[in-house]
C-alpha cells in the first residue's frame, strides 16, 4: 500500500530550536541503532518509521555502523525513503555518523579525513540520498589531530553532502576545542549527541555549560537507558527484550538490584503523575529546556506512541525534582 502521511502530523509534536541555529528539531527523535538492521523484520522497521513521521517525529538518526550487519540500518531506511517517504524529504532531518569500525585496514574507523569522507560517501549510497542533514564525528580520535577531523566535517558541508555537522561522545574540553576550530573554518557546530538519562548524568558536569555558552544544541541518546527506565525489567527479563538478545549493548548484568530498586521508586512517582515510566524519564530529560531533543529507540510501534505521549506532561514541581535526587542518590 502506498504510504500517505497523516494530515495531523504536526499537531502534537513540539519543535525546539537547536542551539542558536536556524534548525528546529522535534522534542523526540527516533534512532535506528537497534531493531532496523538486516537481521530485523523490514515491515516492522517501516511501520515504526512511518508511524513516527505521522506523530511529528521529523528527525531520524543513523550511523554508518548501525545494523547488524553494519550498514544495514541505512539500507533499510533508504528503502523506506525511496518507497514511502521520498515526497517528504524536505520535511525530514536525517543524520548519520562516522567514527566506529566499518571496514578492515587502517582507513576503516576513527577520525582521519580519509575514513570520514569515504564513510560519508558510502552512507549516502546506502541511504540513496545526495546529502544528509547532519553529519557527525561519532567519537573523538586520540591519534588524529582534531583539526583534521573537523576539516573533514567542514569539507562534507562545503561539498554539499551535509547541511550541518555534529559531534558525539566528545568530552566538554574536546568539544570546546572543536567548536573553536569549526568556527574558524566557517562551519559552526550545530549539535552534540551525548548519552544522557536519569541513570547517567555526566553531561551536567561541564558539557552542557560549554554547549550553552556557544549556542550549540544537544540530542540525548539512550534517554531510557536502553529500556531500563521503562517498566519492562521490573519483573525479570522478557524474552523479546534487548537485554535478552545476544550481543547487544545491554546485558543482564547491567540490570542490577540497586538499579532496579531506584527504577521501582521512579516508577511509583511516574504512576502518581499518571505517566508510564518511559514518559516520566523522557519528560525529565527534556525538563529544563537544556536538551533540544530526546533520541529514543524502539522495537515496536506502540513504544513510539507511548513515548510521544510524554509531551503532554513535561512539567516537574520542585518537590518532585528533589524527590528524584533523593532516589538517585540513595
Ligand atoms: P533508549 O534508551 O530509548 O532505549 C530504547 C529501548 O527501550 C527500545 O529498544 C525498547 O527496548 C525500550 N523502550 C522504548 N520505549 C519503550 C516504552 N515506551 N516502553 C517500554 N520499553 C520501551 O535508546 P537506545 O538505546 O535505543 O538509543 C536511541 C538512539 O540513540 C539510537 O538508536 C541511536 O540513534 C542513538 N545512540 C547513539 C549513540 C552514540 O554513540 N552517538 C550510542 C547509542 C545510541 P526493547 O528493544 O527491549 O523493546
Amino acid at each position: 500500500m502506498v504510504y500517505v502521511a497523516s494530515d495531523e502530523r504536526y499537531e502534537a509534536m513540539r519543535y525546539n530550536r537547536c542551539g542558536k541555529s536556524g534548525l528546529k528539531l522535534p522534542a523526540i527523535s527516533l534512532g535506528l541503532w537497534h531493531n532496523f538492521g538486516g537481521i530485523d523484520t523490514y515491515e516492522n522497521g517501516r511501520d515504526m518509521i512511518t508511524r513516527a513521521f505521522d506523530l511529528g517525529i521529523t528527525h531520524f538518526d543513523l550511523a554508518n555502523n548501525y545494523g547488524p550487519p553494519p550498514g544495514s540500518a541505512e539500507e533499510l531506511f533508504g528503502r523506506v525513503l525511496a518507497r514511502d517517504l521520498a515526497p517528504y524529504r524536505d520535511e525530514m532531518v536525517i543524520s548519520t555518523k562516522a567514527g566506529f569500525y566499518m571496514w578492515p585496514g587502517p582507513y576503516g574507523e576513527w577520525g582521519s579525513r580519509k575514513y570520514v569522507l569515504s564513510s560519508l560517501d558510502q552512507s549516502l549510497k546506502r541511504l540513496g540520498l545526495d546529502y544528509v542533514d547532519i553529519f557527525y564525528s561519532h567519537r573523538p580520535d586520540p591519534e588524529t589531530p582534531l583539526e583534521e577531523t573537523m576539516g573533514a566535517l567542514d569539507q562534507a558541508v562545503r561539498s554539499g553532502k551535509a547541511l550541518y555537522v555534529g559531534l558525539s561522545n566528545y568530552s566538554a574540553e574536546q568539544t570546546e576545542a572543536a567548536i573553536a576550530i569549526l568556527r574558524e573554518l566557517g562551519t559552526p557546530l550545530l549539535i552534540h549527541q551525548p548519552r544522557y538519562s536519569l541513570l547517567d548524568r555526566w553531561i551536567e558536569n561541564g558539557l552542557q555549560d560549554v554547549l550553552e555558552r556557544h549556542g550549540v544544541g544537544s540530542i540525548a541518546f539512550t534517554p531510557l537507558a536502553q529500556g531500563m527506565l521503562t517498566n519492562k525489567y521490573l519483573n525479570g527479563i522478557p524474552g523479546d527484550s534487548r537485554a535478552a538478545k545476544p550481543s547487544t549493548a545491554l546485558s543482564e548484568s547491567q540490570i542490577t538490584p540497586d538499579t532496579l530498586r531506584k527504577v521501582r521508586l521512579l516508577n511509583q512517582m511516574a504512576a502518581a503523575r499518571g505517566q508510564s515510566l518511559a514518559q516520566f524519564a523522557l519528560a525529565w530529560v527534556l525538563r529544563s529546556g537544556r536538551v533540544t531533543s530526546a533520541l529514543i529507540g524502539a522495537s515496536r510501534v506502540s513504544q513510539i506512541e507511548d513515548n510521544v505521549a510524554a509531551l503532554s506532561n513535561l512539567e516537574f514541581s520542585q518537590e518532585e525534582l528533589e524527590r528524584i535526587e533523593v532516589i538517585l542518590g540513595a
